[in-house]
């Protein structure tokens, strides 16, 4: 294979999404697997609905998932510039050509005009396309059109009655009819290249071995061919992957979970498992694993497997991978982690984060095996904050532990006995229960049961004794004394 060159080619128009990651990600996996060269480029010639900020958002979202690239609008390289806007100079002389060769020509249908004439097909019960009404202009009739005020758009003429074929790596062959096609545009009245016309000159000249993008835009293929070939440039291959779908089989949109890539940063989810989680929408390995390193992928993948049936976004699915890697990461980072979202919810404050590190540590420590993503810190860890508890009253497990006559006791127990200790860990804590158990005679669900509800006022959360050793002595007494006000 000739040395890979492949790129990825956001539209800056929102923030790096999901299908957009993955893209990138198969394109990065390619380039990194043969050795080759990863590009970014930047397709704004979109000029209402490109921001600076979403260029930026993209990029970022794309170094945090650890996708890197080695040319780009950042980092420089010698087939640039590489925005699309930058790079109007450089489509014009191929515009021209196609004016000349007959490959192109100008139009100055109104909007209107297409409109009825879109509307006309379709009441026909046709294809609405554009059927060529300026293919055949004469200097005259430009004239008077131009005299009118009118500003051309430039179709292709697309050949009448031929066949084309993409030859897709995933996909197969896939043939296209030129005849349901219509002269496309490829050059804005604003002076700014389509889409279509853009991303072939940019992929040509900028080398472009392979095309790996998403399924949507297979339909456009075809007429990137036809340009391919009326300007003799060389073709590079395609890979079109196939959509992702929620759960219901339909498009995956916000509805099955989130769709932007910052949203899953944001929620605590760490780069490694949405990579894992990514390349599986699309790409199976021979095996049966399922948990891969960044290197592993490297290493493992190929075109050859990615399939050409639609993925499935399960989200249970990426939660338990996250979960995964959460698990396996140093006690310190998952802390810090949690930090932010800690925070967020009130818990701590900046300065609580600094002195309180070691505890919090244990406090995260304490649910890190129940945690799928940092976000859920505050859930799972209020029951480690404040000093008074809320009494669950319709929880029926708590009922049924208030109904005992010893339950009362306990607590009452709980609270006067830790309020005299001021040394505590998880020995004490368990020796304490203990006698508190043998002093009121109850042992068993009755003596934790009731001891947990005087602490949490809950019938579940974390191991007990992990509650009691982290919210220490005072605050064990003062929850429990909280819980006898609200009996
Ligand atoms: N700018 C296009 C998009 O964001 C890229 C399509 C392509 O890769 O050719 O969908």
């Amino acid at each position: 294979m000739s040395k890979v060159r492949v790129r990825y080619a956001p539209s800056p128009t929102g923030p790096l999404h999901i299908g957009g990651a993955r893209s990138a990600l198969f394109n990065w996996l390619f380039a990194r697997h043969f050795g080759g060269t990863m590009l970014v480029r930047i397709e704004d010639t979109d000029l209402e609905r490109s921001t600076r900020e979403a260029e930026e958002l993209i990029l970022d979202s794309l170094r945090w998932l650890g996708i890197d690239w080695d040319e780009g609008i950042d980092v420089g390289g010698d087939h640039g510039p590489y925005r699309q806007q930058e790079r109007l100079a450089l489509y014009k002389p191929y515009t021209q050509k196609l004016l000349e060769s007959g490959h192109a020509y100008e139009c100055y249908c109104t909007e209107e005009e297409l409109e009825a004439e879109r509307q006309e097909l379709k009441a026909r019960g046709e294809l609405p396309r554009y059927l060529g009404k300026c293919r055949n202009l004469t200097a005259q009739e430009k004239e008077k059109y131009i005299a009118e005020g009118r500003k051309p758009v430039i179709r292709f003429r697309v050949p009448d009655g031929k066949k084309i074929v993409v030859d897709d790596l995933v996909r197969g062959k896939v043939e296209f009819d030129s005849d349901g096609i219509g002269d496309f545009v490829l050059v804005k009245s604003n002076g700014l290249p389509t889409y279509n016309f853009a991303v072939v000159l940019d992929d040509a000249l900028m080398e472009i071995t392979h095309v790996i993008r998403g399924d949507e835009h297979l339909s456009n293929t075809p007429r990137q061919l036809l340009i391919y070939q009326a300007l003799a440039l060389p073709q590079p291959q395609f890979a079109h992957v196939s959509l992702i779908l929620g759960e219901d089989r339909s498009k995956m949109s916000k509805r099955h979970g989130a769709t932007s890539v910052l949203q899953y940063r944001e929620d605590g989810y760490l780069p490694e498992a949405l990579i894992n989680f990514l390349v599986l929408l699309g790409w199976s390995p021979e095996g049966e694993q399922e948990i891969f390193s960044v290197d592993e992928l490297i290493e493992q993948f190929s075109l050859e497997r990615v399939s050409k049936s639609p993925a499935v976004f399960d989200m249970n699915k990426l939660k338990w991978m996250n979960a995964h890697y959460l698990k396996a990461l140093p006690l310190a980072d998952l802390t810090h982690l949690c930090l932010p979202h800690l925070e967020k919810a009130g818990l701590i404050t900046k300065e609580t984060a600094e002195t309180d590190l070691p505890w919090l540590e244990a406090a995260v420590d304490a649910v890190r095996e129940k945690m799928e993503y940092a976000a859920q810190a505050p859930e799972l860890m209020r029951v480690f904050f404040g000093d008074t508890v809320l009494l669950d009253k319709d929880n029926e497990e708590v009922k049924q532990t208030l109904s005992l006559n010893t339950t009362k006791q306990v607590i009452s127990a709980l609270q006067q006995r830790a309020g005299e200790l001021t040394s505590w860990d998880s020995a004490t804590v368990r020796k304490l229960l203990k006698e508190i158990g043998k002093e009121i005679g109850v042992k068993g669900k009755a003596l934790f049961m009731a001891a947990r509800i005087a602490v949490t006022g809950q019938s579940h959360g974390p191991d007990l004794n992990s509650v009691l050793t982290l919210i220490g002595p005072k605050r064990a007494a003062l929850r429990a004394k909280s819980v006898l006000d609200q009996l």
